[in-house]
């Protein structure tokens, strides 16, 4: 007999037995299946903004986001359909035509996974910005940022619970930002690098990756790093 609290759904034309609280994605974590995602991280709380792990749920007019939705008794899946497969190549393409995946092996591999087509907004406005770097310890290089939110969630209330960066602006020209977009030592950031561990795309990265991108030596860096700690009043 079935325990109270445990429903069945079919995923995939496969019967599945599964904590009445679980979302889609943990039951899909169970099977190991589990959906691709891009806001999600496992230090931080789903929230269903990227849609990318969206499944076709039978009779639910819209695709449904496994990481945020419940499972129902009785619920019918599919996790590989047309509908679903389309979904999320084109939420790839459209982030791709915008945004610089260059740096994210993550995204790079759904792109392939997904048969994306990476010329098919050639057109699109482009999030092109300069590199924001005003600290000792990281860059922002919000070109290659998605909006993805797991920087704003590590930092508030899922990590550090410091604050100090958010979402500023509205539709296209929303971006992640800091309060008047002061730079980084004028917030209340702490430096604890928990935004940059969580970043999908190299948007956030450590000043000393960056700086052998630019292809300093060690001396170099360390000269540099010495020049900004002098700046900052650090020694
Ligand atoms: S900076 Fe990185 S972690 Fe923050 S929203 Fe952009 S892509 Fe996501």
């Amino acid at each position: 007999m079935k325990e109270r609290n445990t429903i069945t759904l079919t995923i995939d034309g496969e019967a599945i037995d599964a904590p009445k609280d679980a979302t889609i994605q943990q039951v899909l974590e169970t099977i190991n299946k589990p959906a691709p995602i891009i806001c999600y991280h496992e230090a931080t709380t789903s929230e269903g903004i990227c849609r990318q792990c969206v499944v076709e749920v039978e009779g639910w007019r819209v695709l449904a986001p496994a990481c945020v939705t419940k499972v129902n008794d009785g619920m019918v899946i599919f996790t590989n359909s047309d509908r679903v497969n389309r979904s999320r190549r084109t939420i790839l393409e459209m982030l791709n035509a915008s945004v610089d995946l260059s740096e994210s092996p993550e995204l790079q591999g759904q792109m392939d996974q997904f048969d994306a087509d990476r010329e098919r907004f050639p057109q699109a406005k482009t999030r092109a910005q300069d590199v924001k770097d005003d600290n000792p310890f990281f860059v922002r290089d919000y070109e290659k940022c998605l909006m993805c939110w797991r920087c704003v969630q590590a930092c508030g209330d899922d990590i550090q619970y410091t604050y100090s960066i958010s979402v500023g602006g509205r539709g296209f020209e929303s971006k992640i930002s800091t309060f008047f977009d002061s730079s980084m030592p004028e917030t209340t950031c702490v430096f604890c690098g928990n935004c940059v561990a969580v970043c999908p795309t190299n948007a956030l990265k450590g000043k000393t990756e960056y700086f052998m991108e630019l292809g300093l030596d060690y001396d170099q860096i360390r000269q540099e790093k010495r020049k900004e700690r002098k700046k900052n009043g650090d020694g």
